[in-house]
Parts: structure tokens; sequence; C-alpha cells
């Protein structure tokens, strides 16, 4: 069975993601802070007859995520497909973001990311693999208020581009999907005010199938980028 790893999958995009893919017969490794979550959904995937690890590991904490990632990896599971999904919000002017902020967003939504790849990517390199980094249509974007979480976005495709033409020798492909607003408990965090109309936003499941599909690729092909916009339009 092919394996996939998803970061962020105990709620939001990643948690429908990681419903799909056990239906669909993936096995799953997964990530995410709240491990009671982890271990609800686990028992609920395994339903389906996957095999799931998971583990608990904070991505805003740079010095956890190598040893927690090898952990997971020394168990019985290696991916063939890494979806890099977790990622937070902030809201607010630009030059008035606390400096601590500016670093937990580029922490969470890049650099996290990269460090994931770190550990990760060498694994699937025998076999070949797909990093599928999420992004969003903030990364094309200049939306004020949202100003950090744009460049986070726009660098994550800018090195997810990177990581493809490097990482291409080995077998390895790299692609985003690019989301407009998907109606997910983001929009009901501290860092986020809003009050955009949640229910004409994607839906979870929705971001879910383009990541099934972006997945199931053969590997002599690369889909580079989705965007998936709802159909009212941005918000
Ligand atoms: P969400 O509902 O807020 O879920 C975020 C996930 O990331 C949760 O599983 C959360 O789990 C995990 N997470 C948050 N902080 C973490 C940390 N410090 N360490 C480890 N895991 C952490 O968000 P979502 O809407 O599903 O977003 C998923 C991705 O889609 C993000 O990259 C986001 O930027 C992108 N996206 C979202 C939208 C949208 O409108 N929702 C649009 C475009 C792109 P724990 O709290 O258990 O750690």
């Amino acid at each position: 069975m092919p394996t996939a790893l998803i970061t962020g999958a105990s709620r939001g995009i990643g948690e429908a993601t990681a419903k799909l893919f056990a239906k669909a017969g993936w096995d799953l490794l997964l990530i995410a802070r709240t491990e009671r979550s982890l271990d609800s959904l686990a028992a609920e995937l395994v339903q389906s007859g996957i095999t799931v690890r998971y583990k608990s590991l904070d991505l805003s904490d740079s010095a956890s995520i190598k040893p927690g990632v090898q952990e997971l990896l020394a168990q019985d599971l290696c991916p063939s497909v890494l979806i890099n999904n977790a990622g937070v919000a902030w809201t607010g002017e630009l030059l008035s973001m606390p400096l601590e902020e500016w670093q937990w967003l580029l922490q969470m939504n890049l650099t996290s990311v990269f460090q994931m790849c770190a550990v990760v990517v060498p694994h699937m390199r025998e076999k070949g693999g797909l990093v599928i980094n999420v992004s969003s249509h903030a990364a094309n974007n200049a939306f004020p208020q949202w100003a950090g979480y744009c460049v986070t976005k726009s660098a994550l495709s800018t090195f997810t581009k990177c990581l493809a033409v490097e990482e291409r020798k080995n077998s390895i492909r790299a692609c985003t999907l690019t989301l407009g607003s998907v109606n997910t408990t983001l929009w009901d965090a501290d860092s986020v005010q809003s009050n955009f109309d949640r229910n004409s936003m994607l839906s979870a499941g929705q971001a879910a199938s383009a990541l099934l599909y972006l997945a199931e690729q053969p590997s002599s092909q690369i889909i580079e980028d989705i965007t998936l916009m709802p159909a009212h339009g941005a918000f």
C-alpha cells in the first residue's frame, strides 16, 4: 500500500485528507500537536484496514522537528508522499506585527516545511516520491492585513519550485496545492480577525480531493500546481 505523511492532520484540511486517503487505501503517518485528536482519528482510520502511525509534534519548535520525525519514520512505514499541510495565519498591519508573531508565522508556514523535507525526502529517494505543499492564493496577491501570511505562502511556492528542480535527479517531485478560502478552524484562530462568509468557502473535503488527485498522479508526470478557488470568488 502507498504511504502518505500528512502534517496538520488533527483537524481542518489535514483531517479531511487523512480520511479520504484512508478510504482510498493509503497507509498514513500523521503529525499535529493535539495527541488526543490524532489518537481518535487514528482509531477511526484503521477501521478502513490501513496502518496509521502518528506523532504529536509542535512544528513551531524548530528543535523538536528532526528528532520527532525521525522517531515517526523509525516505525514500520516509509512515505512516498509528504503533504506539508500544517499552517497558521495572522492578520493585522504589516509593520505593527510583533517580531515574535512574524517569526512564528515564518517557522510554521516556511521553515518547518524546509525542515520536514530535509528529514523526510532522503528516505523517499530510493523509491521516488512526491512532496505536496499546501499554499494559498495569498501567495500571488498582496492582501491588506494578511501581509505576513502572503509573504510566507509566496516563499513556500518558490521553495517548492526550487525543491522540484534540485530533487528531480533523485526521482523526487514537488508541487503545490494553491487554495482559495476553505471553511476550516483556521478562521476561528485567535490570530485571525475576519468576517468573511464561511458558507461560500470551499470545504475541507474539496481540498482533500485535490490532494488525493495530486498524490495519485503517475510518477512519470507532475502537475506542478493546482489552484482551487471557490466558485463565488476569493472570499
Ligand atoms: P486549521 O483548520 O487551522 O488546521 C491546522 C492544522 O495544523 C491542525 O491540524 C493543527 O493541529 C496543525 N497545527 C497548527 N499549529 C501547529 C503546530 N504548531 N505544530 C503542529 N501542527 C500545528 O487550518 P486549515 O485551514 O486546515 O489549513 C491547512 C493548510 O491550508 C494551511 O497551510 C493553510 O495555510 C492552508 N490554507 C488554508 C486556507 C483556508 O481558508 N482555510 C486557504 C488556503 C490555504 P494542532 O492544533 O493539533 O497542532
